[in-house]
């Protein structure tokens, strides 16, 4: 599934290709995505030009002046810039061709990503309207989290993983984050100490810098489908490696579940 670094790394792949250049035609081939993409897209999108290209949590934000094209890549989403673009395949859903030529292929085959168009002000949308605080943004700091947790009694990884609180964090980079502070995933939210969420605030922007950064020596062949951010493979220390020994114990890292989900982590490190 994308995760934050993987959705920017899109961003800054596509941002030079499309900020300043002029929509001349959005072709849709399926319409089948997480909500129907609506029928009027491409009378919508046609003859646009597109200012910035911004992101927010997970969802691409195309800004057409007051207009707003929302992407989301849902868990198989890809978006790939081609300056000669094949012809269409299976699991092809959107086409974007821009007046410089460059055509973006939006392509999902399991389709829970999202292609919507969002009247201003887009910030007022309910996907976007409760979002919390970027990782990256001055306003996410131990304060901050401090006050959003206090009340929170649920383990200490969901609440992170709460978009409502922070947006982007997702599983692999709660795991990881939380190693790294030394917090145990399963400790309620509202019993970590201040000082501990601050070093909390520090590791998960740490973690998702070092991702985007991996990811950024995949830009420079953006065009033409090599362009896929695919999947970082950051050096882990817990997620994945669950029965492996502890990259600095040694200690059998643990593998339990959380909210339908997967969490790794070292009984000895994380207290
Ligand atoms: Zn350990």
């Amino acid at each position: 599934m994308p995760e934050l670094p993987e959705v920017e790394t899109t961003r800054r792949g596509i941002e030079p290709l499309v900020v300043g250049r002029v929509v001349e035609a959005l072709r849709v081939y399926d319409r089948r995505l997480r909500w129907p993409v609506p029928a009027s897209l491409p009378r919508w999108a046609a003859g646009r030009r597109i200012d910035a290209l911004d992101r927010r949590g997970k969802y691409l934000l195309f800004r057409l002046s007051d207009d707003t094209l929302l992407v989301h890549l849902g868990m198989t989403g890809s978006l790939r810039a081609y300056s000669d673009p094949p012809p269409p395949r299976a699991h092809d859903h959107v086409d974007i061709v821009l007046d410089s030529g460059v055509l973006l292929r939006y392509h999902d085959p399991r389709r829970f990503g999202a292609m919507l168009w969002l009247p201003p002000p887009a910030e007022g949308h309910a996907l976007l309207a409760d979002l919390g605080p970027e990782p990256f943004d001055a306003a996410f700091d131990a304060d901050y989290l401090w006050r959003a947790l206090r009340r929170r009694s649920a383990a200490i990884k969901l609440v992170l993983m709460d978009n409502h609180v922070v947006v982007g964090v997702g599983n692999i980079y709660a795991s990881e984050s939380l190693f790294r502070a030394g917090i145990r995933p399963t400790t309620p939210a509202n019993r970590v100490s201040r000082a501990r969420l601050g070093r909390l605030v520090d590791v998960v922007r740490a973690t998702l810098a070092e991702a985007i950064a991996k990811g950024g020596s995949t830009l420079r062949d953006y065009v033409d489908g090599h362009g896929d951010p695919g999947h970082f493979q950051l050096d882990h220390f817990v997620y994945g490696r669950q029965g492996l020994p502890c990259r600095v114990c040694g200690a059998a890292v643990r593998q339990i579940r959380q909210g339908g989900r997967a969490t790794c982590l070292c009984p000895t490190c994380q207290r």
